[in-house]
């Protein structure tokens, strides 16, 4: 945000990054062999098949926050390695480590034939991944980010829903339109002051999408 807040006030944004990867089908075999459970990061997943009608790519993504965001954006350097290289290793190999016991296929850094990464706080327009408040903030920072600065300034968006939705478009909907809202009221009070007549025909959505009606529905998340 420009100009950023107070550092006091500041709320924490998650590191997050993504990762595309395109590979050949007998790869993706191998992703669906894996034990997710064992994953250090959040997931990955089937994203598309036959990429660009080639019925022999496929597109996998893998989602990362916190410690292995930081360390797929800035992989452990091998010498000789550029930078994407080294990040290809660094996930080949912790992909390795997601083997279930019984399984002999191993991943190699030649699997990925191309890729496309994300790094979200790194990107000038995303500037961040998602709020996810730190200790202490979600009642240190909550109401206050809730509630109008001097009764002049509201705050709106994922990190100011009172850490109801952080991290969700449902978050900044709900702040969106409760700000709005808040707004609507405060100018109209001003103006019954003043005994202008004002049109306050808003009213918050009755129907917000919700994060579960978009599962119930059968849309997936990510
Ligand atoms: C990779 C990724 C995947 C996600 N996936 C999901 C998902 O599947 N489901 C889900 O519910 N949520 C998801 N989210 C979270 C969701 O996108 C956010 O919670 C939501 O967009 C936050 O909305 P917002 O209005 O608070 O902020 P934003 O959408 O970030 O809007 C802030 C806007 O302000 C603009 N801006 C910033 N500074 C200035 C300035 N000085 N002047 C003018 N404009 C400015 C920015 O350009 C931006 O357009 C995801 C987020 C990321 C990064």
């Amino acid at each position: 945000m420009e100009p950023a807040l107070p550092s006091a006030i500041q709320p924490q944004m998650g590191y997050l990054v993504k990762y595309l990867f395109n590979v050949r089908p007998a790869t993706t075999q191998k992703f669906r062999n894996l034990s997710q459970a064992h994953a250090p990061w959040a997931m990955v997943w089937e994203a598309e098949k036959n990429v660009d009608g080639l019925d022999d790519v496929d597109t996998l993504a893998l989602f990362a926050g916190g410690r292995h965001a930081k360390n797929i954006a800035k992989p452990p350097q091998v010498a000789g390695l550029t930078e994407e290289q080294c990040r290809r290793k660094y996930i080949v190999d912790t992909l390795n480590k997601m083997r279930k016991p019984e399984t002999k296929e191993v991943f190699a850094v030649e699997d990925i034939l191309s890729s496309v990464f994300m790094d979200y706080p790194q990107d000038k327009f995303f500037g961040g991944g998602y709020s996810c408040p730190g200790v202490g903030e979600v009642t240190r920072l909550g109401e206050f980010l809730h509630t109008p600065f001097q009764n002049k300034v509201y705050f709106a968006g994922e990190f100011a829903c009172r850490y109801k939705w952080n991290g969700f478009m449902e978050g900044a909907l709900i702040s969106g339109a409760g700000a709005a809202k808040e707004i609507l009221k405060s100018a109209t009070t001003k103006r019954e002051r003043s005994k202008t007549p004002i049109n306050s025909q808003f009213s918050l959505p009755t129907k917000l999408p919700s994060v579960i009606g978009l599962f119930n529905q059968g849309h997936k998340l990510f």
